[in-house]
């Protein structure tokens, strides 16, 4: 599967869990949260295409869910550690602050990572969910892996469409609520005059 799919794909991903709870108001960005939130498209975009890069053989280890599982874990045991040298080495950064850096931290490699393993497995050559226990390569449908699938294309488009319209509902929602600030502080003023 192309690199372009992959990313389309884990932004798409991404866009349900954060972009379209906030459109819903489920969910609200604030200054503080922002900054670090910011960061996951970067990362998925990062993570989305990294199995591909760092194999020697395309399609073994990186392409495990075992792989993915083990790293989450040790991610996540790892979490105090990690936490006292973040602690130690930035200064004035809150407990609560490196929790969302490290929450912000998995959840993109969960993203990133598994789609890629979502969409591969989507292909005719599958993958090898239990790597390096059992090598079987399984699949879920059977996209052509390396020439121009029509599928894929079509798959590239859909989250390609859904990425533009949620990030105008998200720039309509924003943009809504400055004028709406606008509104109150114009209001406000014009107490004074
Ligand atoms: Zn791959």
């Amino acid at each position: 599967m192309k690199y372009k799919t992959h990313r389309a794909g884990a932004l798409s991903i991404l866009a349900l869990f954060i972009l379209v709870p906030y459109i819903l108001g489920f969910f609200s960005f604030n200054i503080n949260n922002l900054s670090i939130i910011g960061l996951c498209p970067f990362l998925v975009y990062f993570f989305s295409t990294l199995p591909d890069k760092i194999e020697s053989a395309h399609r073994t280890w990186a392409h495990s869910i075992i792989s993915l599982t083990l790293i989450l874990f040790t991610l996540y045991s790892a979490k105090p550690i990690i936490e006292v040298l973040l602690l130690k080495t930035l200064q004035n950064i809150s407990s609560n602050h490196i929790k969302l850096i490290q929450s912000t931290f998995s959840m993109s490699i969960l993203i990133g990572w598994g789609s890629h393993l979502l969409f591969d497995s989507l292909t005719d050559s599958g993958i090898p969910v239990f790597y390096p226990i059992n090598k079987k390569r399984y699949n879920l449908y059977k996209i052509g892996t390396y020439n121009n699938d029509r599928n894929e294309q079509i798959l590239f488009w859909i989250f390609t469409y859904f990425l533009v319209i949620t990030v105008i509902f998200v720039t309509l929602k924003i943009a809504k609520i400055s004028i709406n600030f606008l509104l109150i502080k114009l209001l406000y003023i014009s107490f004074y005059i």
